[in-house]
């Protein structure tokens, strides 16, 4: 495991099974809008570095700019701040680049899920492509995530103010 000096989870959060995908981070009580889920962190790699990485580890790895992710190191083990899973209906964004934080308030045993578009962007220097398939199982689901998911108009309007800093500050004015 990583230590608790990379990343940081909020002690009302676990991990668990989940109906999205393997496992993800649920509530283990109510949580009121604008709480602070989750920190975030790991080592810093340029986004072509991640193929060096071992092939169960590639998942795990939070794009915060363009150029830049952060990722597990060989040696470790994801933490469970690498367990949010995406869904097309989210109840948490982020402030910043590497703090996660409730959209709105969360019921206990909801799962916490943010939408990769508010992360994910076409990464510059390198021809790694983000694609993956949703099965979220919102009404709302878009099938396919793509790396440019955050362009989309109503996602810019749904999400304003809890994307990736580095991707709101392209079309906030
Ligand atoms: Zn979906």
């Amino acid at each position: 495991m990583m230590s608790a000096q990379n990343n940081w989870l909020n002690p009302k959060l676990e991990l668990r099974n989940s109906a999205i995908k393997g496992r993800g981070i649920f509530a283990k009580e109510n949580i009121i809008q604008g709480t602070r889920l989750a920190i975030f962190g790991g080592k810093l790699m340029l986004i072509d570095e991640i193929k060096n990485l071992p092939e169960h580890l590639r998942w795990y790895t939070m794009q915060i700019e363009e150029r830049f992710v952060l990722g597990p190191s060989h040696e470790t083990e994801p933490a469970e701040t690498d367990f949010f899973n995406h869904s097309c209906e989210p109840n948490s964004g982020f402030k910043g680049q590497i703090f996660l934080v409730a959209m709105h308030d969360i019921k206990k045993n909801e799962e916490i899920t943010f939408d990769y578009a508010m992360a994910v962007s076409k990464s510059v220097g390198s021809d790694f492509v983000f694609e993956m398939e949703c099965n979220c199982g919102s009404s709302h689901c878009r099938k396919k995530i793509t790396e440019d998911d955050w362009r989309r108009p109503e996602l810019q309007k749904k999400y304003n103010g809890y994307f990736s800093e580095y991707l709101q500050e392209k079309f906030l004015e």
